[in-house]
């Protein structure tokens, strides 16, 4: 409950954007409270505990920021899902609908160690398709999805069904 009034204090309704009828919600607020920020970080690995994972995803962009900083906190070693065309090296790719037209989330083919234990974050579910990708991601380079941590779960778009038998925690869900 802490943890969600602190996320709802933090976050900016923007209506229209990236396209008309949107209602975005910007937790950049968030990232730049550092008592806040601290807080979020520590609830998250709170709540999937330490010893459930061995490195941490973060889905470009915004989850770099929170991958980074779970990281840092529990020595884990973290991953990047990159947007098509930014890993240099031999990369997994996954495709998936958007709203208008598809996107595409890249990781490196030997990213990951076989069995290695992965918690994936992000700052929204929405749709659930960027996860569904993610996952598909971490698995076919060998590795085993522990958990899904999110700042904030928009319920009524339905991704969590898309990611069913996981561990899916969101810290707000609206
Ligand atoms: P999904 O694939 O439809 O679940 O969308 C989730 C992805 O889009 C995440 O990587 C989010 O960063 C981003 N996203 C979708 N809606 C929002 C929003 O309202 N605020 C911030 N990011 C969003």
């Amino acid at each position: 409950k802490a943890l969600a009034e602190l996320v709802v204090g933090h976050v900016v309704d923007v209506p229209d954007f990236p396209h008309a009828g949107i209602l975005f919600k910007d937790i950049t607020p968030l990232f730049a409270d550092g008592p806040a920020f601290r807080q979020v970080v520590d609830g998250v690995v709170d709540h999937h505990g330490r010893s459930s994972f061995d490195v941490v995803a973060g889905v470009e962009a915004r989850g770099f920021l929170l991958a980074g900083a779970i990281g840092y906190a529990t020595g884990a070693g973290v991953l990047a899902v990159r947007k098509a065309g930014k890993l240099p090296r031999e990369v997994l790719a996954a495709s998936y609908e958007l709203e208008y037209g598809q996107a595409t989330l890249e990781l490196h083919r030997d990213a990951i160690e076989p069995g290695q234990r992965v918690l994936v974050v992000d700052d929204v579910l929405a749709t659930g398709g960027t996860a569904e990708a993610t996952l598909a991601l971490i698995e076919r380079a060998g590795g085993i999805v522990t958990g899904f941590s999110v700042l904030i779960e928009l319920a009524f778009l339905n991704g969590r069904d898309r990611l069913a038998q996981r561990d899916v925690h969101a810290l707000l869900t609206v």
